[in-house]
């Protein structure tokens, strides 16, 4: 799908039908495997309290296990819920032989460690990619669930057969989740991958200087239209991780989805764009479910 702007035109990696084409092979798979008399993939979603985006996320994880076929639970707590219970509830999932993948959304309320709480998931079941162990197995190039939102973004650039190897590529960005293993997965000797990297954070000066020679530009820090269009190499391919909630009060819902690309000026610009909504997020869950298939196929954790 071509997006044309101001008569220029910038390819637009498209999500969507992205993510759908990669749902529709899960759904092949799953139908395989009951075709055998094996279990459909089961992922479990823990959810602490009821903030609003993570109500939102979390509905759309468990509606998307059911397009594919897979069983899906979602264990709820309150917000007092105290960490030693949320481990034991934790702990209890990871003995559950009947369980594939195990989520625990972010973010936690302030008394329980995040930390904690990940390095209890059982590595085998950490369908995120959040365990040190994971990270450390991916950073090593050995079998392991990659993060999602990682994880998908490289199956976008693959599923568009964009070339990446020379390429320099700027992430924008250091989340443990994000920033960090993209940076490492853009590295690594593979494809897609194969790039020389520059990660930026908070600390990094004049940002726009090193933006400016990306080839392949990720903006994953969570400032609304952060990145301008003087901020961005003609012929860039720039992906938009950014999923801000802005006031909006045309919405129904009240708020807007925002990325960290002013879409509109940049797409000229750029080769090829991802939209948001419509871009990363789909591919996130979509990578999501490809990970807990992994895990039923014992593919990563034999
Ligand atoms: P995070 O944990 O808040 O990390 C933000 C990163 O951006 C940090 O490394 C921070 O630097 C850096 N940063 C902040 N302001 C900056 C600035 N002015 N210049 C340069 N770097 C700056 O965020 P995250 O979890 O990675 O998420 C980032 C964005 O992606 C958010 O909008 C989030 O909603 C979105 N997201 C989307 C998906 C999806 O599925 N589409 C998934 C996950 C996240 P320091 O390390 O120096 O603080």
């Amino acid at each position: 799908m071509d997006q044309a702007i101001n008569g220029a035109t910038a390819r637009l990696l498209d999500g969507k039908t992205t993510a759908q084409a990669i749902k529709n092979d899960i759904a092949a798979a799953v139908a395989l495997m009951q075709e055998r008399g094996q279990r459909p993939p089961h992922l479990v979603a823990m959810l602490v309290g009821n903030h609003g985006a993570s109500e939102t996320y979390v509905a759309s994880k468990v509606k998307s296990c059911g397009e594919v076929g897979f069983q899906s639970t979602l264990l709820r707590y309150p917000p007092a819920i105290s960490e030693a219970e949320l481990l034991g509830a934790v702990q209890a999932v990871n003995e559950d032989p009947g369980v594939d993948g195990l989520l625990v959304q972010l973010p936690l309320p302030d008394h329980i460690s995040v930390e904690k709480v990940t390095e209890r998931i059982s590595p085998s079941k950490d369908v995120d990619g959040f365990h040190p162990v994971n990270i450390g197995r991916m950073a090593k190039g050995l079998p392991a669930f990659i993060s999602a939102t990682p994880f998908g973004i490289l199956q976008l650039l693959e599923r568009y057969q964009l070339p990446t190897a020379g390429k320099h590529c700027v992430v924008v960005g250091r989340s443990q989740i994000v920033g960090l293993p993209m940076s490492l997965l853009m590295g690594r000797n593979a494809y897609p991958g194969n790039c020389t990297v520059t990660l930026c954070h908070s600390k990094t000066p004049d940002i726009a200087e090193l933006t400016r020679q990306a080839d392949i530009l990720i903006a994953a820090l969570g400032k609304p239209g952060f990145i301008t269009a003087d901020m961005v190499k003609p012929g860039a391919v720039v992906i938009d991780v950014g999923l801000t909630r802005v006031d909006d009060a045309t919405r129904k819902s009240g708020f807007a989805l925002k990325g960290d690309v002013r879409f509109d000026e940049v797409a000229p610009r750029a080769s090829y764009i991802t939209p948001v909504p419509g871009g990363v997020g789909l591919m996130t869950i979509a990578a999501l479910l490809q990970n807990t298939l992994l895990s039923a196929q014992k593919k990563v954790y034999g």
